[in-house]
């Protein structure tokens, strides 16, 4: 279905679940979230009559996220589950590969088709100072376990954080290059928490390009512009919402683990989809879609946002 600006709007992102593993510091606060009852969250059978109903409406690809998607319960047969609905052609997952060590094989068996993976440092320390918990991941290895399942192209994304991160920059570029894989740097949105402050780990795409010359432009997609690496294999992607405004290509709406439907990342109205039989579902669903906001407005400031990032799913 197109929206009242002629976007065709056919990709939905699912979170499944607003809990994690991590503590990632511009994400979710230190502390953890207040945990909602299992009522409150979407059930697997509620989950995929509202993919028969965006499927309906035109959504063609399902991104599962979160929180961390892998750690609801019954995951892979959720995964299933959806990979089964008619109409939904790709089916893809957005993980910080935690819980991801020796069950790529069965991810991909179950349904996903690719997986984005998400690591703001490859230095234990560093890794461990922003996602705020004693966890450890071995990105070499799981971009193996990855290829050797299939579950490719593997796409890492690394949110760009001055001061914290921005001296590994060229290692992610080595990365990339090493395993002939896409990194792409993400720059970061001001969800703002206590102690974490947006201004001061704000890091914009211009000032990394400016210090690699080795990234050659190639091309700008939909959200992402891409750089090839001189000489070498891999690419760079660069996800800026933040300097350059997307929203005229945007085609995606996002389902919250709470059962509710976001037209717009940035924007806090929300349309309550839980609860709804299948006509009053198509209804919400059209209206959601076809009041659309045109694009963001973050240039003009912002207010604090209701949901952290971890409870709509990035
Ligand atoms: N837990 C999973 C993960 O980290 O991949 C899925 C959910 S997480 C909310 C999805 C993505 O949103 C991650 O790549 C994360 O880095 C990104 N993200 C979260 N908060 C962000 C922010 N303030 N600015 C930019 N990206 C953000
Ligand atoms: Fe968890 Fe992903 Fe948020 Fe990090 S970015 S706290 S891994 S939901």
């Amino acid at each position: 279905m197109r929206d009242s600006f002629q976007r065709e709007i056919d990709y939905m992102r699912v979170s499944v679940t607003d809990r994690c593993n991590l503590r990632c510091a511009y994400c979710m606060p230190k502390e953890g979230i207040e945990k909602k009852s299992h009522v409150d969250i979407l059930r697997d059978e509620e989950i995929v009559d509202i993919i028969k109903t965006a499927a309906a409406t035109g959504v063609r690809k399902i991104r599962l996220t979160g929180g961390e998607p892998l750690v609801r319960k019954g995951i892979f047969d959720l995964i299933k589950r959806i990979r089964a609905v008619e109409g939904i052609e790709e089916l893809v997952l957005t993980t910080n590969g935690i819980l991801l060590k020796g069950r790529a094989k069965e991810l991909k068996a179950a349904g996903i088709d690719r997986v984005n993976l998400s690591v703001d440092s490859l230095e234990e320390k560093t890794y461990r100072q922003i996602v705020r918990q004693d966890a450890h991941l071995d990105v070499e290895s799981l971009i193996r376990e990855l290829k050797a399942a299939s579950l490719t192209p593997i796409k890492l994304n690394c949110v760009l954080l001055k001061g914290l991160n921005d001296d590994e920059i060229g290692d992610f570029i080595d990365l990339a290059a090493r395993h002939d894989i896409t990194v792409r740097f993400i720059e970061l949105m001001p969800f703002h928490h206590e102690g974490f402050r947006y201004e001061t780990h704000f890091l914009a795409k211009d000032d990394v390009l400016r210090e690699h010359p080795e990234l050659v432009f190639v091309k700008k997609e939909r959200i992402a512009e891409y750089y090839a690496i001189e000489g070498k294999k891999g690419k760079i992607g660069f996800i800026d919402p933040v300097s350059h405004k997307f929203c005229s290509f945007c085609n995606r709406i996002r389902l919250t683990a709470d059962g509710h439907l976001k037209t717009c990342l940035l924007s806090d109205k929300e349309f309550l989809v839980k609860g709804l039989e299948k006509v009053a579902l198509q209804k919400r669903f059209e209206e959601a879609i076809r009041t659309k906001p045109p694009e963001h407005a973050l240039e003009k400031g912002r207010e604090r946002q209701k949901r952290t990032m971890n409870r709509i799913g990035g």
